[in-house]
């Protein structure tokens, strides 16, 4: 359990589960590990990042997992890729990586152009390197409870609630979204952990009388603060997994509130600001404790992606149990 309490945001109730501290751990346990098991740097485990295109949201995420590997003390390599790159090419790039001994992680930054098939690509990458869990025979063991290598966002947010003393047991869990990266895997997780689960979709009818049963809400559907406070139960804790960008600065009026001066300020000097799926003004009054938007559940996904390599290096080299 971390040490420090969450804060509170005056003058409202919710209690913040802030990423940052909990990230932080566990990108230090995955250092100490590294430093444990591979003293000397040219055999730390490796990750290689390949990206197409120049998407500026995925130039972004890219270039924040290659900081946490340097962090952690694990190698990488980026490879950046021409948006005009053919599938079959990209194809050969996953097999070459796959063959190498010297990488244990391969992530292929979502999402690909279309004319790629993003399904294709997955199944391409060796299960025993796929850092990012998405390839269908991890996909299948998740769902056996057998799984070594666990998406990163959900199984961030399992720790997220560990490391605060919340345990899903017992509890009412609702999840809105069903997407193969968060809604699907963070259901078979809290199932795993005992809670009660409600998967939520775009067809669901009444959603909010179904949200509002749950004392634990995760939401994950890329709305900008679509979730109203009349969709949360008092007290209820409610993880905000969007990442949305505002650039209206009237829309920015209705979603924030203690924070709207800097919010505004983060919109005439950068042009926009993040927002998650929940409306946070809303939230605060009504949750018992939230996920802020941002420094909450992103920091968690690198984190984790760092600890899904460290796993996928120590299966490789016979150093765990747990096998793919
Ligand atoms: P997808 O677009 O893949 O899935 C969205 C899901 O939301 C779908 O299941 C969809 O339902 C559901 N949905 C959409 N509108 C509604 C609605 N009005 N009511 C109920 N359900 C609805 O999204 P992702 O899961 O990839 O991402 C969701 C959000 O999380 C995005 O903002 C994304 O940026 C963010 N994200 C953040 C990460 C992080 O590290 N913080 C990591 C990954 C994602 P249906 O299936 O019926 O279409």
């Amino acid at each position: 359990m971390m040490q420090s309490e969450p804060k509170t945001s005056e003058p409202n109730h919710a209690l913040l589960l802030e990423g940052g501290p909990v990230a932080a751990q566990i990108k230090q346990e995955v250092a100490l590990e590294i430093k444990v098991h591979w003293p000397g740097e040219e055999l730390a485990p490796a990750l290689a990042a390949v990206r197409i295109g120049n998407d500026p949201a995925s130039e972004v995420y890219v270039r924040n997992k290659i900081r946490a590997c340097h962090e952690v003390g694990i190698r990488s390599e980026h490879h950046s890729l021409a948006t005009e790159t053919s599938e079959s090419s990209l194809l050969e790039l996953v097999t070459s990586l796959n063959q190498r001994d010297d990488i244990d992680g391969i992530l292929v930054q979502l999402p690909l152009p279309n004319d790629i098939d993003e399904a294709r690509v997955i199944e391409a990458i060796d299960p025993a390197k796929d850092v990012d869990g998405f390839h269908p025979m991890n996909v299948g063991k998740l769902s056996q409870c057998r799984a070594a290598l666990i998406p990163c966002t959900p199984a961030g947010i399992m720790e997220l609630l560990k490391r605060n003393g919340i345990d899903p047991r017992g509890l009412n869990a609702c999840i809105v979204g069903r997407s193969q990266i968060v809604g699907r895997p963070m259901a078979q997780l809290l199932l795993q952990a005992d809670a009660t689960v409600t998967i939520c979709h775009s067809r669901t009818s009444n959603l909010r009388d179904v949200t509002r049963q749950a004392d634990l809400l995760v939401v994950a559907i890329g709305r900008s603060g679509f979730i109203r406070g009349e969709h949360i139960k008092p007290g209820a804790t409610v993880i905000d997994v969007g990442m949305n960008k505002i650039t209206d600065p009237e829309a920015a009026q209705t979603l924030f509130g203690a924070d709207l001066r800097q919010r505004l300020d983060a919109i005439a000097r950068r042009g926009y600001t993040l927002v998650g799926d929940v409306n946070q003004r809303d939230a605060m009054s009504v949750a018992g404790r939230i996920t802020p938007v941002p420094g909450g559940v992103g920091l968690l996904t690198v984190a984790m992606l760092m600890r899904n390599t460290l796993i996928a290096a120590k299966m490789r080299r016979g150093l765990s149990q747990l096998s793919t």
